[in-house]
């Protein structure tokens, strides 16, 4: 165990599947009482974590989930906007629809959901939002202008928010993971090649695992974290460290 959230209450949106199932999985096992909200839920929870249905794109629905957990628990000590969609397509083909709807999910809900839990927050004195940015909201990638544009403005809105609830002692971050396979993203299908070519740029050549961003929001719910805010910290493996990554490897192997 490396931190405990006994009594705390924790809201992971998007913990159906995915990064934010493994995310509600680890709180659970730090103690943590823990609510997953999401679309569907085709899996069984992790431990005793509570489902909620929720569409965080829809105001009624984040209204009622986060007063469903209000009246049960009354309190909410972490909140993870961790929900997110990728939409891809060069802005000339784009469908406008498709561009809504990425802001929708990734911007609008990480919105309406911060908003409503802003109250209950102020009230305690303490609090954390932690939200999914991504590595693409630094380096975007050619043919996800929707997707790198909504988590650019994920980073803004995280830093405007801190400042906004620094007063109550609540502090507002972002988080940025790297390649980290998943059904949003198919990277464990693409060819070897492929693959190679995506790893090449990681200082630490492999794969996230979900498990890599659940620990450091472990640490940022926790009150050891409780002078960082407004940051957007990358879980990327060395995305961003150089150009070449790959040079230090084939350096490696020619010194074995
Ligand atoms: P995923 O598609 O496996 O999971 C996303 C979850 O969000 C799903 O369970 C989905 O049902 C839920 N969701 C989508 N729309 C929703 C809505 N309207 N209301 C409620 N829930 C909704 O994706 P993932 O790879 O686990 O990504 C999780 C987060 O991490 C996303 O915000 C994503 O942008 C971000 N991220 C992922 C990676 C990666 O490599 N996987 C990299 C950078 C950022």
């Amino acid at each position: 165990m490396l931190i405990d959230f006994t009594d705390q209450v924790v809201v992971v949106s998007g913990a159906g599947r995915g990064i934010g199932r493994s995310i509600a999985e680890r709180f659970t096992t730090e103690n943590a009482t823990v609510v997953a909200l999401d679309l569907a839920f085709p899996e069984p929870l992790p431990g005793d974590a509570i489902g909620i249905a929720c569409d965080v794109t829809d105001p009624d629905s984040v209204a009622a989930a986060i007063s469903q957990v209000t009246s049960t628990f009354g309190r909410i000590d972490v909140l993870i906007n961790n929900a997110g969609i990728n939409v891809e397509g060069n802005v000339e083909d784009l469908d406008p629809q498709r561009w809504r709807a990425c802001f929708d999910v990734n911007v609008f809900g990480v919105f309406l959901l911060s908003q409503a839990v802003i109250p209950l927050m102020k009230e305690a004195g303490r609090g954390r939002i932690i939200n999914a940015a991504s590595f693409a909201a630094i380096i975007p990638s050619v043919g996800a202008a929707a997707y790198g544009a909504s988590k650019a403005a994920v980073v803004q809105f995280t830093r405007v928010l801190a400042s906004e609830l620094g007063p109550w002692g609540i502090t507002v971050n972002a988080y940025a993971p790297g390649m980290i396979p998943t059904a949003m993203n198919g990277f464990a299908d693409l060819p070897e090649s492929g693959q190679r070519r995506l790893l090449d740029t990681l200082s630490l050549r492999r794969w996230g695992r979900p498990e890599d961003v659940a620990d450091l929001l472990c640490f940022l719910a926790s009150d050891g974290a409780g002078y960082i805010t407004g940051a957007l910290i990358d879980v990327s493996g060395g995305k961003f460290a150089t150009q070449l990554p790959s040079r230090a490897y084939e350096g490696a192997s020619g010194a074995n």
